[in-house]
């Protein structure tokens, strides 16, 4: 079954988009079989499931983690991820580049743009993204700025979230424009409802969780 559903996710994904398999939620016997089935990118959002997670599946699985991240729960989450998809705020940067710097380590992160319609959504507003980019904040000597995540309004509506789409690709570009970023790559945009849509505005990441291990249940 999610076998299945993964093989058929990637068969319409272009090979260069990478898939995170979203695998909060479901048990470790699931995400086994999609590791079975070849995919080696899962993504998890809440830090203890996060950290459990890592230890009990393969190594060579590479981590991403996509929710909301409070400061005191960095070390559950920083020394596995490959990519935290989800800073939504300075206060956030600012103890990962403390961690980074007592740790030796240089953690790769995507900037939260708020996106969608809705407030409960988090990240961080242009503005904000231009005075962390442009070095007014920091220095973080310890981050590397990797792209940016967003998520679309959640509506039955395409117009609506091509234009959500639509403006964090135009913004993403004109950030690589004016600033001297060569790492800053990564637009991390569409999930189960609407990847199809991100894949036309730049999408390089999709974080993809129902339409690969069905529904959650909380
Ligand atoms: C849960 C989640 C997803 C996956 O959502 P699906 O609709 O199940 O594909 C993607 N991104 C984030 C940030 C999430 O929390």
């Amino acid at each position: 079954m999610v076998a299945d559903n993964l093989k058929n996710v990637l068969s319409k994904l272009p090979p260069e988009v990478k898939l995170v398999a979203v695998s909060k939620f479901h048990p470790t016997e699931d995400i086994l079989e999609a590791y079975n089935a070849g995919q080696r990118r899962f993504g998890e959002n809440r830090p203890q499931e996060f950290a459990s997670k890592v230890v009990e599946l393969p190594g060579d699985i590479e981590w991403h983690f996509i929710g909301h991240l409070q400061t005191n729960k960095l070390k559950l989450v920083l020394p596995y991820a490959s990519l935290v998809e989800s800073v939504d705020s300075q206060r956030l940067l600012d103890a990962i580049e403390k961690w980074g710097s007592e740790h030796d380590k240089v953690i790769d992160v995507l900037l939260e743009f708020h996106l969608g319609a809705e407030d409960t959504k988090g990240g961080f507003t242009e503005e904000e993204i231009e005075t962390i980019l442009g070095g007014v904040e920091g220095p973080f000597s310890h981050i590397c700025f990797r792209g940016l995540m967003g998520m679309a309004t959640n509506t039955d509506d395409v117009s609506v979230v091509e234009a959500d789409f639509a403006r964090i690709e135009a913004f993403k570009k004109s950030l690589e424009d004016r600033y001297d970023l060569p790492d800053f790559t990564e637009l991390s945009i569409g999930m189960s409802h609407d990847w199809p849509v991100a894949i036309r505005h730049g999408a390089t990441i999709v974080r993809i969780g129902t339409a690969i291990f069905g529904p959650r249940v909380y």
